[in-house]
């Protein structure tokens, strides 16, 4: 059969959905000059087909320009269609950022946290997702026999993500059913959302060339342990060196680590609008779920809104190179670009007013009194994205982190994503998540 190669020009929008435009790979360079036609109001498609009411309509005109340094090509030889993308920002006609380009948001937090600051930030997103081609079994978890019970699925994938440029660090059977995770190597700035976007659509790629289907959706089922984005931070000086860590402070969190998670703690019932931006998150972010549910600071706390994580020392090991907090509180229903643009914007805040680091709790805060946790700052995050939304309203300084068109657009995303689940019961509302994501 005759075949010629199809190239996709991509963007992640306000719905966690990769989307983009193609045209034949023989015009690869004349479109990384010019890009494709993109409409505004194609960041108003809600995960499930109907368009959140529109500040363009039918109105206007953008540039999708694929990012020659986002570029995938993965062929997974076995005969099916070669995976050809490339990340694109999204411009004005006259090659202008465009306001609501997410991607465009996190450049601005990142190049404002090296302007202000001279740090870089390095982040890592972590994934749990649920593969529909394992073969379930109780009692899996983390069991040899649930990578066994899902065929060549890990193997294929890991090849995958190394050819698409991206190295596994680890990979496993979660406590779930039929639930794996998946970290990879950090990267800095844009480049480590770029590589949360690859190993979702990667793991999407090689599920279908398997016969299946993979889903990243916070909640699968209801009251089934969910699948969690961790994303782990940490932060390096203008010359790479890591400053985050400090061997002589409580728990190796540095004075710099401390202010920039007291900023995120501080503003994290708001974030969660864009870090758990679905109905279904809030099925996710309750007590004992090993997700997050308060915003505290835990030490090695898998419970906590931001948790320091462990260092491995032996053999010499560097704790500094190693040293990260993973914020808890996301799922892949949110765009990667909006959550670590909005962590780095918080971890800013607190960096500008040298906030104090934040007490580490080491108890569950459900066991603490009203008291206690006001002390401590600590509050119960959103219980439903309507909640989050206005935790986000309220939350003026956050909200001045945004172009207004983008948080016009993306508040009317996100209600009439409400809107569109009002009514199912959890178990539908899982459903559609699970195709969707
Ligand atoms: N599945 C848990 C979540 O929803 C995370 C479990 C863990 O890796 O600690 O975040
Ligand atoms: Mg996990």
């Amino acid at each position: 059969m005759i075949r010629e190669e199809l190239v996709m020009a991509c963007y992640c929008d306000i719905a966690g959905q990769t989307r983009g435009k193609g045209f034949p790979l023989s015009e690869l360079d004349a479109r990384l000059a010019s890009g494709v036609g993109w409409t505004p109001t194609n960041i108003m498609l809600t995960a499930f087909g109907p368009i959140a009411s529109s500040p363009w309509g039918p109105f206007g005109d953008l540039i999708l320009r694929p990012d020659p340094e986002a570029e995938v090509r993965v062929d997974f030889q076995d005969g099916s269609a070669v995976e050809h993308f490339l990340l694109s920002d999204v411009r004005n006609t006259d090659g202008s950022p465009w306001d609501c380009c997410p991607r465009r948001f996190l450049k601005s937090a990142v190049e404002d946290l090296r302007s202000e600051t001279g740090l870089q930030i390095l982040a890592a997103f972590e994934h749990e997702f649920y593969y529909f081609g394992a073969q379930e079994r109780i009692g899996s978890a983390y069991n040899l026999d649930s990578i066994r019970r899902h065929g060549v699925f890990a193997e294929v994938y890991l090849a995958a993500l190394r050819a698409a440029g991206i190295t596994c660090d680890s990979y496993l059977a979660e406590f779930g059913p039929r639930q794996y995770e998946v970290t990879c190597e950090p990267a800095r700035g844009v480049q480590a959302a770029d590589h949360a976007v690859i190993v979702r659509e990667m793991a999407r790629a090689t599920a279908q060339r398997l016969g299946s289907q993979v889903s990243f959706a916070p909640a699968v089922t209801p009251d089934v342990v969910g699948n969690g984005v961790h994303i782990h931070l940490s932060l390096l000086d203008s010359k790479g060196v890591p400053v985050a860590y400090d061997a002589t402070a409580p728990h190796g969190l540095s004075r710099i680590g401390g202010s920039f998670v007291a900023g995120i703690l501080r503003h994290g019932r708001g974030l969660c609008a864009l870090t758990a931006p679905s109905v279904v998150s809030y099925q996710r972010l309750v007590p004992h779920r090993w997700s997050a549910a308060w915003t505290n600071l835990g030490y090695r706390d898998r419970e906590a809104m931001v948790r320091i994580c462990p260092v491995n020392e032996t053999g010499g090991r560097d704790p500094a190179r190693q040293f990260n907090v993973e914020f808890r509180a996301a799922d892949a229903t949110a765009n990667p670009y909006l959550a670590l643009g909005v962590l780095i914007r918080a971890g800013l805040e607190g960096l500008r007013q040298e906030l104090p680091t934040p007490e580490i709790t080491s108890r569950d805060p459900e066991t603490l009194t009203t008291s206690e946790r006001e002390r401590l700052g600590v509050t119960r995050l959103p219980q439903s994205l309507g909640e989050a939304l206005e935790a986000l309203a309220a939350d003026e300084a956050a909200c001045a982190w945004f172009p207004e068109q983008l948080l016009d657009a993306y508040v009317r995303h996100k209600e009439a994503e409400s809107e569109i689940m009002r009514g199912l019961d959890r178990d539908t509302q899982c459903a559609h998540y699970t195709e969707a994501y």
